[in-house]
């Protein structure tokens, strides 16, 4: 018989624009649990990190001491990380230099297109298909290591990238109703 159970994928629910991506598992076939607690990480096969504030978030880690759980959680199981999400996710950090996460091999520099006012929508090259990108005070990912495949680019810097298990985007996936990443990040699972 076949296993229809849906995995269960938790959103990391301190701060930042974690329902839209609940929304969005839900359209890709998941279901989802607001991470805010080491008894929330446990309950999950993957999570997301949402777009937000890096910088608020990293402390809001620190409050609720899941930085460390969130690390380990990484070693064995997949992390995507949207925006402010892929900032925490980089082993380093620029503009101004922060701590983080250490999971994807990257450079990446905050608010790397400006200030507020260089939000824009635009469209990217997705594997399979032109897809709408938001940028809102979106990050660049200035270096990837080796281990890091780009899967797709906006005006010659990688905007979606994926190390093994884990995938970041500098956009906002969440916010279009196109629920391909999601999609991809779940097959992940
Ligand atoms: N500029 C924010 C930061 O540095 C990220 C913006 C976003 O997540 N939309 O954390």
């Amino acid at each position: 018989m076949q296993n229809t159970r849906k995995k269960l994928v938790g959103v990391l629910a301190l701060q930042g624009g974690f329902e839209a991506h609940q929304r969005a598992l839900d359209s890709a076939g998941a279901d989802t649990l607001q991470v805010r607690t080491v008894e929330d990480l446990n309950r999950v096969e993957a999570l997301v990190i949402p777009g937000g504030e890096s910088t608020t978030m990293l402390k809001l880690l620190g409050y609720m001491n899941l930085l460390e759980p969130l690390r380990s959680f990484a070693g064995t199981k997949p992390v995507f990380g949207t925006c402010a999400g892929a900032i925490l996710l980089a082993t380093e950090v620029t503009c101004p230099s922060q701590n983080s996460l250490d999971v994807i091999d990257m450079t990446i520099e905050r608010n790397g297109y400006g200030r507020q006012i260089d939000s824009r929508v635009a469209q990217i090259d997705f594997p399979g298909g032109p897809m709408e990108a938001v940028f809102i005070r979106a990050p660049i990912i200035r270096r990837t290591g080796p281990d890091v495949t780009v899967l797709a680019e906006y005006q010659g810097t990688p905007v979606l990238i994926e190390q093994g298990r884990h995938l970041a985007a500098t956009f906002h996936p969440e916010l279009t109703g196109d629920s391909r990443v999601h999609a991809l990040f779940l097959s992940k699972l």
